[in-house]
C-alpha cells in the first residue's frame, strides 16, 4: 500500500510553528488579527469560517467573524472591507468564497489592502507571484499543497506535474508555485477541454486534483509509483453517516491508491493545510505591517 500523507499531521507541526512566532509577536505586544467575513448561510462556508475562526483563537491570535446575511448589499460589503483594511489590530481579512449571487466577488477581492490579503486572490498579489516575488502573498491551499509535498520528502524539482483544474483558487496559483525557480517542477495544467485527460495525467510523477466532482480519477488517470495530491472536498449523500452526507475526494482513493508511491486522505489531507497555511500568511502580512523582522 502507499504511503498516506497525514495532513493533519503536518498542518499540526506548521500550526505549532506559527503558534511560536505569535508567542514572539505577543512579547513585543503585537497580536496578529484575522477577520473572516461571511456572506450567507451557506453551511460548508458557514463550517469553513467557524473553523479559522476557531484556529486563530487557539494560536493567540485576535479573531474578528462576521457574519452578514444573504441581503447584505454590495455596498455595505464595500464598506466593511475598507473599514478593515483601516483597523490597525486587523492583518489579515478574507471573504468567504462563494458569496452569493449579487455581491461581485472581484470587486470585493479587489477592495481588500493587498497587504493584507491572506487568501493571495488580490491582482497585486497574484501579478506578484506570477513575476516570482518573494513578498507575494500566495493563496493558501496550493502553498498546502507544497508543503504537503514537502514535509513528505517528494522531489519536485525536475519532476512532471499534472495539475487538473485551472481555478484562480487553486489550480493556476499552484502551477505557479510549482513553476518558482527553486520548486522547479515541469508543470502541465488540464481542465475540462483537456483530450484524453488520463493519457496526460498518466504521464504525470506528481498528480493534484482540484476539480470539484467527486471521485473522478480512477485507476487509468495514474501510473504505477505516482504521488497524487486530492484537493477535492466533496459532499456526498451519506443516509448511514450522522450529518446525512460524508466528504470524498475529486479521486476514487479505493481504486488509485493502490497504485500510488503516496497519496493524500478526504479528509485529513489538502483541507487541514489550507487553513494552517492561512495562519501562516496571517503572522507573514501582520509583520510586514508592523515591520517587526
Ligand atoms: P472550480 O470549479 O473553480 O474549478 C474546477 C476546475 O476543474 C476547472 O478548471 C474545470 O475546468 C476543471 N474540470 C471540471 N471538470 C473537468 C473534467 N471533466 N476534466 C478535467 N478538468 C475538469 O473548483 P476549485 O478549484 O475552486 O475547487 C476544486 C476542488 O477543490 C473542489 O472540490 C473544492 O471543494 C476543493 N477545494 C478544496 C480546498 C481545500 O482546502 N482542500 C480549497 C479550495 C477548493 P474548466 O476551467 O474548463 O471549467
Amino acid at each position: 500500500m502507499p504511503d498516506l500523507i497525514d495532513g493533519r499531521k503536518i498542518a499540526a507541526s506548521h500550526l505549532a510553528k506559527t503558534a511560536e512566532h505569535i508567542g514572539e509577536l505577543r512579547r513585543r505586544g503585537i497580536t496578529p488579527g484575522l477577520a473572516v467575513v461571511l456572506i450567507g448561510e451557506d453551511p460548508a462556508s458557514l463550517a469553513y469560517v467557524r473553523s479559522k475562526d476557531k484556529t486563530c483563537r487557539e494560536l493567540g491570535m485576535h479573531s474578528r467573524k462576521v457574519e452578514l446575511p444573504t441581503s447584505t448589499t454590495q455596498e455595505d460589503v464595500l464598506r466593511l472591507i475598507t473599514e478593515l483594511n483601516a483597523d490597525p489590530a486587523i492583518h489579515g481579512i478574507l471573504v468567504q468564497s462563494p458569496p452569493p449571487a449579487h455581491i461581485d466577488e472581484q470587486a470585493v477581492v479587489r477592495t481588500i489592502d493587498p497587504r493584507k490579503d491572506v487568501d493571495g486572490f488580490h491582482p497585486v498579489n497574484v501579478a506578484a507571484l506570477a513575476m516570482d516575488d518573494p513578498d507575494a502573498l500566495a493563496p493558501c491551499t496550493p502553498l498546502g499543497c507544497i508543503e504537503l509535498l514537502k514535509a513528505s520528502g517528494i522531489p519536485v524539482s525536475g519532476a512532471h506535474v499534472v495539475v487538473v483544474g485551472r481555478s484562480l483558487i487553486v489550480g493556476k496559483p499552484l502551477a505557479l508555485l510549482l513553476l518558482r525557480k527553486g520548486t522547479d517542477a515541469t508543470v502541465t495544467v488540464t481542465h475540462s477541454r483537456t483530450r484524453d485527460l488520463a493519457s496526460v495525467t498518466r504521464s504525470a510523477d506528481i498528480v493534484v486534483a482540484a476539480i470539484g466532482r467527486p471521485k473522478f480519477l480512477g485507476a487509468e488517470h495514474v501510473r504505477d509509483g505516482a504521488v497524487v495530491i486530492d484537493v477535492g472536498i466533496n459532499r456526498v449523500d451519506d443516509p448511514s453517516a450522522p450529518r446525512g452526507y460524508r466528504l470524498v475526494g475529486d479521486v476514487d482513493f479505493d481504486a488509485v491508491a493502490p497504485r500510488c508511491r503516496a497519496i493524500t486522505p478526504v479528509p485529513g489531507g489538502v483541507g487541514p493545510m489550507t487553513i494552517a497555511m492561512l495562519m501562516h500568511n496571517t503572522v507573514l502580512a501582520c509583520r510586514r505591517l508592523t515591520a517587526t523582522p
